[in-house]
């Protein structure tokens, strides 16, 4: 952790905040929040797809009617000024909104007030540290249909679900977990989405198959377009992905993370594809890319829209 964090509209030293213990948040996971990457770039600290990634951060909180109190600008400017008070320039930004105290009611939003915290987090690289490309077992746990819970929506309690799939991963000696949804088609892994090459094209799902359409996966289709290679959407099953030359995660923690095996499907150590848009993702978040400038906020210039 750094030494500080913005809490309830001020920045304030991480050792005096402190959340009452009927925090509704911390009883039901009635909550919602952002995982954000900051980058170290030649123009200084870029934030990645800022605007996007706030923009999200309303929706999610409006799906709940929880009542952020402050606006995007408001927010961006609450993340630089982290930034700054920790002279933090590379790594993971955790913006998040909670029902507080009040009482036990699950209609929350007619009771609680809202609590927002900005956090920053160390991390370099993918937080799937599998070298050689990460090893993934196909979950026992289905995906949370969207009838359920809303898969569009990033909130704190739909990750109870994403908890059982790694955990039951890691177990098993694997560093990712792929969740099918309730009709047996691919979802997701627990915190990315899942793409596949096949025949130089590549193809990934979308929100009808009860995934969260990351923004990272947004990004890497355009890259692939950008470079000419075709890129399909539409449901996945599990023989397409056992059929594939390449597959590979997506997501603003994993980055673009390789996959070396799938349960007992074992992909080539040679992935072209994965490769091209690997280095094109890294230089995109560096704003090494001349095309996508628009996509990296910097620090120093706050050009957020
Ligand atoms: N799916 C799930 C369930 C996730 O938690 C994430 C990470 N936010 C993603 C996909 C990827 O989303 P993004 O690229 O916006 O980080």
């Amino acid at each position: 952790m750094t030494e500080y964090v913005w809490f309830d509209g001020q920045l304030r030293d991480v050792k005096s905040v402190a959340v009452h213990p009927f925090t509704h948040a911390l009883h039901y996971g009635s909550g919602v929040f952002e995982g954000i990457r900051a980058y170290r770039t030649d123009r200084g600290t870029a934030i990645f797809r800022l605007h996007d990634h706030l923009e999200r951060f309303h929706r999610s909180a409006a799906a709940y009617g929880l009542a952020i109190p402050y606006d995007v600008r408001t927010l961006a400017d609450a993340i630089f000024s982290t930034l700054n008070a920790n002279a933090f320039s590379d790594g993971y930004i955790r913006p998040l909104a909670f029902f507080g105290e009040k009482g036990i009611s699950l209609a929350p939003r007619f009771h609680c007030p809202t609590h927002v915290l900005v956090a920053l987090k160390p991390l370099q690289g993918s937080l799937i540290g599998a070298t050689g490309g990460a090893r993934v077992r196909i979950s026992p746990w289905r995906k949370t249909p969207s009838g359920c819970m809303p898969s569009t929506v990033k909130a704190c309690g739909h990750y109870m679900n994403s908890i059982l799939a790694l955990q039951d991963a890691v177990a098993h000696g694997c560093d990712e977990a792929l969740l099918l949804n309730d009709r047996g088609e691919i979802a997701e892994g627990s915190g990315e989405n899942l793409f596949i090459v096949r025949g130089g094209e590549i193809k990934t799902n979308d929100a009808s198959a009860d995934i969260l359409e990351g923004i990272t996966r947004d990004t890497v289709i355009a890259l692939a377009r950008d470079r000419g290679i075709p890129a399909r959407i539409g449901p996945l099953t599990i023989d397409e992905v056992r059929n594939a030359d390449e597959a590979f995660f997506t997501g603003t923690a994993a980055e673009v993370m390789p996959i070396a095996r799938i349960d007992d499907r074992r992909f080539a150590a040679a992935r072209p594809v994965t490769d091209v848009l690997y280095d094109a993702y890294a230089a995109a978040v560096r704003a090494q890319d001349a095309k996508n400038a628009a996509w990296c906020t910097f620090l120093r210039e706050r050009n957020v829209a």
